[in-house]
């Protein structure tokens, strides 16, 4: 097996097509080298080996060895320099590189090579003791943090890591010296620095920095395969569904300096602005810098070019203004890469001594409205189809636009507290915390937090997914805090240079103001402002992004299944049209019952013990829910609203107060142990599966009656005055055919007398949900007589798990953590079991009648790989919240397309 794979000089063993075992990064430098981009030689270790690693007890395969030296070899023939000579050395970097990115999740190690022997030959090459020494003393950090201490699996406290230690050797040294900035330390200052690191070393860690440039080569692809498994590289694989067995490649490149002068510099640049989508070429250079300081945010970075500069860059000089012949050369490659790809690319580049060299070219992460405008931008300009436009946009990222913004007049009023960059759009409103930690525990505890950070770190990400927002006081727009929430299109502030964070004593001051941890703040991420305490947030409106209509036009013509929603006012239902529904797919009519108005009609209801008063206490109910149902149904203007009889067990109605109770009796006339003798007598050890359902409306047949009518007698009315509407009465929790027909018998003699009394042919269904094992195991029987099913897949999977939907909270964390559960059932359909359960009833549903229609309106409804599972299934239509609408119909056209 060939485990090693060349490039440089316009040749490459891989292509771009290979990311499995070469990894993105890797793939990539191949296909660069292959379209005549200016890329250092060198190799890529591919996945196969960490693998093998990994299966074999962190042993690598035989063969390894030489055809590394084999590569070496080559990549020093490409570059004209020798790894280990000591007159003309040969300098590499070690990198990971996954199949998918995982941006900062593993580890690097750079100027591999420098030892005490080639040291001399650098410094008579470059004429430059210092930055030969400054590259040193960056190897022995970064390896003595990655191989030696990191690599080892150590895990020492915060500041007690050997890096921090290595910093604080610099602090003290510059203290000592009166220096304020690393470019007033010399070549000899670097030298001697580099001696103490290595003393240091010595004395914390008991062993020595490896002086020998093949033992620090094999140090450092051993740490970054190791790195695969770390603890960052894990919890990132989990949030972002990335397989364990993938495994990274390493890539092992001849080192470029951009710190060689101010003829050298680095920059990371994304084809189109990964933030708004437009098409510019964006992004942020340094001159005399290596890459990390761009990334690392600890200087702040320049424009790329003149267009693209903002009130806070527009005294930074461009690299177009700067290095007119080199910016000219990167536009190019630039246009070169984005067509070749056809895609926007997140690019790294170093200039060298006025060379240029390509160091990485990757699909760049976008946000959700930079997603959509570019999808929509590119099928225009000719360079996708339609089809691939759409698969550009994941259905979630439709989120991201349809997310709150700050309300404008709020924002007016309110305390400023600082300014940063508006890294991440939208607006957010949260609780300070100034650690990972406490933002993911204090999220697990139901508050919604604001992380606060010096900068953020790969160690941040779990705190950094439980944040509403994440606030930053340094980095650029394309430090790690804001690639990773513009990923995850999260609110997000990076370089508030205000800030002044006391992480000891949790309080941080923005100004003149001083804040303690818990304190609210809110956050306008597209304007980069903060602001103090909880402003209101305003719902997105995505019909003012001109490509989001393109793009769910084009959604809606490819495909077949239908979008509804679940709504019971007729606000939600209008909210729902302009996101796109096409019908309501439930209305859960208990819900109604709750007003004030209402609720003392249902508990006298409850408390009848004989027909004749309980008949007289729904019929009081029944002009409100007539008047609900004409006002939803005239908003649908024809489309089907599918109306759901009463469901939840009717204790639901009476947790009363003891201040309820008295009120109750008075109203009744009973006394008020009559009253609590009542509500005694409902309870129910198990609820869920009681008195509830459409087992209330077989006891209690006025309650089916009186809804029945209300629907019918709405109808027949809008009807008569020339509206179109459509309702489909459904009957709840039917488990046997004997059940939906007896409830069914009820609504056909309603109908039957209404017609009658208005003189009208009503266009009405009656269906049931499906949401019981027993139900869908008897689909075939209940189908003879509905006329729809519509699954109801929270109840389904509750009962098909024998999980409480209520409480799986309590023991949900473990079935993750321990991957007994893949994800929440509740969230995700359960495929393997509740989908045979949904598959068999449809197939049993549609051998008896062809024409049943069928939909699903469980939360599962708006979850994309739910939606996909309908699709396949037949199923006729999802139905989802209003806010999923949008999502759902994405989903729909991608399971179309797939
Ligand atoms: C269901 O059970 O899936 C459903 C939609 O009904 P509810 O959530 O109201 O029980
Ligand atoms: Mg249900």
């Amino acid at each position: 097996m060939k485990y090693v794979y060349l490039f440089g000089n316009g040749v490459a063993d891989g292509t771009a097509e290979m990311k499995n075992i070469l990894g993105g990064k890797g793939a990539n430098l191949a296909e660069m080298n292959l379209l005549g981009i200016p890329v250092p030689a060198g190799f890529t270790i591919t996945t196969d080996v960490c693998t093998y690693y990994y299966d074999n007890n962190q042993v690598f395969p035989q063969t390894l060895e030489q055809e590394i030296i084999n590569a070496l070899k080559n990549t020093e023939q490409f570059m004209g320099s020798q790894f280990g000579n000591p007159k003309n050395p040969l300098l590499v970097s070690v990198r990971s590189g996954a199949r998918q990115s995982m941006p900062g999740m593993m580890e690097t190690v750079l100027n591999v090579g420098l030892t005490s022997k080639t040291i001399p030959g650098l410094i008579e090459k470059t004429g430059n003791a210092r930055f030969v020494y400054d590259a040193y003393r960056r190897l022995i950090m970064m390896y003595a943090d990655v191989v030696m201490e990191k690599a080892t699996g150590a895990e020492p406290k915060d500041g007690q890591s050997i890096r921090s230690k290595l910093e604080k050797v610099i602090d003290r040294y510059k203290e000592e010296k009166h220096y304020t900035n690393d470019v007033d330390l010399s070549a000899e200052d670097w030298k001697f620095l580099s001696e103490k690191f290595q003393e240091e070393i010595n004395e914390r860690l008991g062993c020595a920095f490896p002086d020998d440039p093949m033992e620090q080569l094999w140090g450092g692809i051993k740490a970054v395969f190791q790195s695969w498994n770390g603890d960052r590289a894990i919890s990132y694989r989990k949030i972002e569904n990335i397989p364990d067995e993938w495994g990274t490649a390493v890539n092992v490149q001849a080192m470029v300096f951009g710190n060689m002068g101010d003829n050298s510099a680095t920059g990371v640049a994304f084809t189109r602005n990964p933030a708004t989508g437009e098409n510019k070429f964006f992004g942020e250079w340094l001159v005399n810098a290596q890459g990390e300081d761009v990334v690392a945010g600890l200087r702040t970075p320049n424009p790329l070019n003149e267009d693209t500069k903002t009130e806070d860059t527009k005294n930074l000089p461009s690299l177009e203004s700067s290095m007119p012949k080199i910016y000219t050369e990167l536009t190019d490659i630039r246009k070169k890469l984005e067509t070749h790809y056809a895609d926007m690319q997140d690019i790294e580049f170093t200039i060298q001594e006025d060379k240029l060299w390509m160091l990485q070219t990757r699909v760049g992460k976008r946000n959700g409205s930079a997603a959509i405008k570019m999808a929509v931008e590119m099928e225009n300009e000719g360079m996708i189809d339609k089809k691939t436009a759409l698969m550009r946009v994941k259905p979630d990222q439709l989120d991201e636009l349809l997310h709150p913004m700050l309300d404008h007049v709020a924002e007016e009023n309110a305390v400023l507290l600082g300014r940063g960059l508006p890294a991440g759009p939208g607006g957010a409103t949260g609780r300070i915390v100034f650690t990972a930690d406490d933002a993911e525990s204090w999220h697990n505890n139901g508050e919604k937090v604001i992380l606060i950070r010096e900068e953020t770190s790969p160690e941040d990400v779990h705190g950094m997914h439980a944040s509403q927002a994440i606030l930053t006081a340094r980095g650029g727009m394309t430090s790690h805090a804001a690639l990773v929430a513009r990923g995850w299109g999260k609110c997000c502030i990076v370089g508030c240079s205000d800030l002044n964070i006391d992480i000891e004593g949790e309080t941080v001051e923005i100004g003149d103001h001083k804040l303690l941890k818990g304190d609210w703040v809110t956050m306008n991420g597209s304007r980069g402002n903060i602001y103090e305490g909880q402003l209101n947030l305003i719902p997105a409106n995505p019909d003012t992004h001109p490509e989001y209509k393109t793009l769910m036009k084009w959604a809606d013509e490819v495909r077949i299944l239908k979008i509804r929603t679940n709504a019971e006012s007729t606000k939600d239902a209008l909210q729902a049209i302009k996101f796109g529904a096409e019908g309501i797919g439930l209305c859960r009519t208990e819900h109604m019952f709750f007003d004030e108005s209402r609720i003392l009609a249902i508990r006298k209801m409850i408390f009848s013990n004989n027909e004749k008063d309980r008949r007289e206490a729904v019929m009081e109910l029944l002009p409100f829910q007539k008047d609900d149902f004409k006002s939803i149904l005239s908003a649908m203007e024809g489309r089907p609203v599918t109306i759901r009889l009463l469901d939840p067990p009717l204790h639901e109605f009476m947790t009363l107060t003891d201040e309820q109770q008295n009120d109750l009796a008075n109203h009744l006339g009973v006394d008020k142990n009559t009253v609590k003798n009542r509500i005694n007598s409902l309870h129910e050890l198990n609820p869920m599966l009681g008195h509830r359902g459409c087992r209330l409306g077989i006891a209690y047949p006025e309650i089916t009656e009186m809804q029945a009518t209300a629907i019918l007698e709405a109808s027949a009315e809008l009807t008569t005055n020339n509206a179109n509407v459509f309702p489909e009465i459904m009957i709840p929790l039917v488990g046997s055919a004997t059940e939906y027909i007896d409830q069914e018998n009820i609504v056909r003699s309603v109908a039957k007398k209404i017609q009658a009394k208005y003189n009208i042919k009503l266009d009405y269904l009656v269906g049931t949900m499906i949401e019981l094992p027993r139900a869908c195991l008897t689909a075939d029987e209940i189908a003879r007589h509905a006329e729809f099913f519509s699954f109801g897949t929270n109840d389904l999977t509750q009962t098909t798990f024998g999980f409480s939907r209520d409480d799986i909270g309590s023991f949900l964390p473990d079935y993750l953590d321990r991957n007994i559960l893949p994800e929440d059932p509740f969230q995700s359909l359960d495929i393997n079991g509740v989908g045979k359960l949904v598959s068999l009833a449809v197939k049993l549903g549609r051998g008896i009648n062809s024409n049943i229609k069928i939909g699903i309106c469980g939360e599962h409804g708006g979850d994309p790989k739910s939606i996909f599972f309908c699709k396949k299934n037949g199923l006729d239509y999802v139905s989802c919240s209003p806010f999923r609408v949008p999502i759902a119909r994405l989903a729909a056209a991608h399971a179309e397309l797939q």
